[in-house]
């Protein structure tokens, strides 16, 4: 399964993390083994995210750091977009993600 790219319309805003927005599927506060989709122009889900790290090495600007997420079933690091507002749009995390846990859309922070 892959980020949902329609996730602004499909999961509702409910915390913020490092100055980005955080989203959840049922309007909750995230949870321990349900962490929702971190950022808004370069998007996580954090619930799909393996910690593969290519996103980390590739970005040539930066944008992601790990945070923990202790007790996470698939991963108990996670590819943060901390720095989404220095993004470029290469798309190279996007494409080198192994499990499409990133989407990258310029746009939607305007279309909120
Ligand atoms: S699209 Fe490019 S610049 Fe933006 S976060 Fe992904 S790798 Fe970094």
């Amino acid at each position: 399964m892959a980020i949902d790219p329609s996730f602004e319309n499909t999961y509702e805003e409910v915390d913020r993390h490092e100055d980005h927005r955080v989203w959840t599927t049922d309007g909750e506060e995230p949870t321990e083994d349900k962490q929702g989709i971190h950022g808004t122009h370069v998007a996580v889900d954090f619930d799909i995210c393996i910690a593969d790290g290519a996103c980390l090495e590739d970005c040539p600007v930066d944008v992601f750091e790990w945070t923990d997420t202790p007790g996470h079933p698939e991963s108990e690091i996670k590819a943060d977009p901390t720095y989404e507002d220095q993004c470029i749009d290469c798309m190279l995390c996007v494409d080198v993600c192994p499990v499409d846990a990133i989407d990258v859309d310029p746009g939607r922070a305007g279309r909120l």
